[in-house]
């Protein structure tokens, strides 16, 4: 069995439906996808530690089951540089956290390295009733927010109609370079498209994803958050 299909059941059995950004990360790993290198801390001190073995700047984040949107509830802190802030990090996010949320079920902190400033995509799957799961990409914040600048397929999607996706959104020239923002790795979206397209058609139970953002750059792509919902 795959490591995704045993991680589904674990979840499934836990009575829970989406999984925590550790698990969708691992199965993102499992598939090829690009993430950031992370470590799961239970307190402070394994805080810490994760922090200095992973090597500064780093990003703290906030793991429960009853969280979905993090940084709705304080729950993410970037660029952190040091021992000392991600200690004062480790303490405000629990804050946080207590004050928006005092039931949530706390697993632990998520730290991970600081990905660097690049062109933020979003990439997505729904399953449509009738043709099944679909595809989704577009460019980060007010692109697909506000301005619904997003292309879709049905799943499977090949690289020549992943290359399509990303050429048909109206954002598209950003990703070939402006002014002093260097051209993005086209190809490395692909091969994220792809591979997401191989995850869900291997995995009828996933319900929908989104990896949100997924930080490209002028070589590579890295996802920096990833959510996976099962039906
Ligand atoms: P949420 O659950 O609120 O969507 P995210 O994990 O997406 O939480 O974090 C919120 C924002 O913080 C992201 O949209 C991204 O801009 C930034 N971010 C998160 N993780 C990283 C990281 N590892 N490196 C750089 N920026 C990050
Ligand atoms: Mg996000």
């Amino acid at each position: 069995m795959s490591e995704a299909s045993r991680l589904f059941k674990q979840v499934i059995k836990d009575g829970r439906k989406s999984l925590l950004e550790t698990e969708a990360k691992t199965i993102c790993m499992e598939y090829g996808i690009s993430v950031t290198k992370f470590k799961l801390a239970k307190n402070e001190r394994e805080t810490l530690k994760a922090a200095a073995s992973i090597g500064y700047p780093i990003v703290l984040k906030i793991v429960s089951p009853d969280i979905i949107h993090k940084s709705d509830v304080g729950g993410v802190l970037i660029n952190i540089k040091n021992a000392q802030e991600t200690r004062n990090g480790y303490r405000k996010i629990m804050d946080n956290v207590m004050k928006h949320n005092p039931k949530a079920r706390i697993v632990g902190m998520l730290v991970q390295e600081m990905a660097p400033a690049g062109t933020e995509v979003i990439v997505g799957s729904i399953k449509d009733p009738q043709f099944g799961p679909a595809l989704m990409f577009g460019l980060g914040g007010v692109f697909v927010e506000v301005l619904k600048d997003v292309a879709f397929r049905i799943a499977p999607v090949n690289e020549n109609e992943a290359a399509e996706m990303i050429s048909e959104v109206k954002a598209y020239p950003l990703l070939k370079g402006y002014r002093n923002t260097p051209p993005a790795d086209i190809e490395a979206i692909i091969k994220i498209l792809v591979n997401t397209s191989k995850l869900v058609m291997d995995n009828p139970e996933i319900k929908e994803l989104d990896f949100n953002p997924v930080i490209v750059y002028e070589k590579g792509a890295k996802t920096v958050d990833a959510r996976i919902i099962l039906e």
